[in-house]
């Protein structure tokens, strides 16, 4: 079963997506454990529980101090008996992709670090630190909603967490193109039918058709996912 950690100033808000829908399921069912972890927590200031200070060399903001991050880590360690995969969430890290998600849920332990502000002291990433993930090309507020996503992304995939490996091997972005159209009642909606071959029971057809959807949506809306294609 694997194990994500999630070091946070605002570990709530972790714990109101992770509490949801499959992922909340999939915990209740111990399919996979998850920890939100208050940095605050572990700071050495015991009055106002400080974790962020100004930068050296000037500059506007506030940038999270090692030491909160680092015993939290320990903590982590001591907790688990083991060293987690540190990824710090982060716009300068490499974009996450589905063959990166596919690779996360066979790592028994991850460490989720969210930065917030102007990010953490650049001496815990040397010091902890595996990986830099990125979310896209844009600047979050903070670490957590890019954590919840790399966490979604990760657990659906794990054993038992989907009803079956079916619901999201044919999915978009698993084999290099974007899915086929979905349909459900009613067999006609606002004068609009569903594609007879798919009322036709014809097991071969239907996933011939899906095969050349799956292609051709592919080509219309993400060109770029074919660029190698011959
Ligand atoms: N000053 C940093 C920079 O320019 O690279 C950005 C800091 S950002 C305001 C605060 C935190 O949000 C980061 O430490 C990181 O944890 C998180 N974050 C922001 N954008 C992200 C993204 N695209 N993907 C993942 N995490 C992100």
């Amino acid at each position: 079963m694997i194990r994500i950690d999630i070091a946070t100033l605002f570990p709530e808000m972790c714990e109101a997506v992770l509490g949801e829908s499959i992922i909340g399921r999939a915990r209740k069912k111990q399919l996979v454990e998850i920890h939100c972890h208050n940095i605050r927590d572990y700071s050495p200031d015991p009055k106002h529980h400080r974790v962020d200070d100004s930068p050296y060399g000037g500059g506007k903001g506030m940038v999270m101090q090692p030491e909160p991050i680092w015993q939290c880590y320990l903590d982590i360690v001591r907790q688990s008996g083991s060293r987690p995969y540190v990824i710090y969430m982060s716009p300068q890290g490499k974009t996450l992709t589905q063959q990166k998600a596919l690779e996360l849920r066979s790592v028994p332990h991850l460490l989720l670090l969210c930065g917030h502000y102007e990010g953490v002291d650049e001496r815990i990433i040397e010091k902890i630190v595996d990986e830099e993930l990125s979310i896209g090309d844009y600047v979050l507020t903070g670490g957590e909603l890019a954590a919840m996503v790399v966490t979604d992304s990760v657990v659906r995939l794990c054993e038992g967490v989907l009803p079956a490996e079916e619901c999201y091997q044919n999915e978009s972005h698993m084999n290099g193109l974007l899915e086929y159209p979905q349909y459900t009642r009613p067999e006609e909606w606002e004068g609009m039918r569903v594609p007879e071959v798919l009322l036709s029971g014809h097991h071969a057809n239907i996933e011939k058709w899906r095969a050349e959807q799956s292609l051709a949506r592919t080509r219309i809306k993400r060109p770029d996912l074919l660029k190698d294609d011959k």
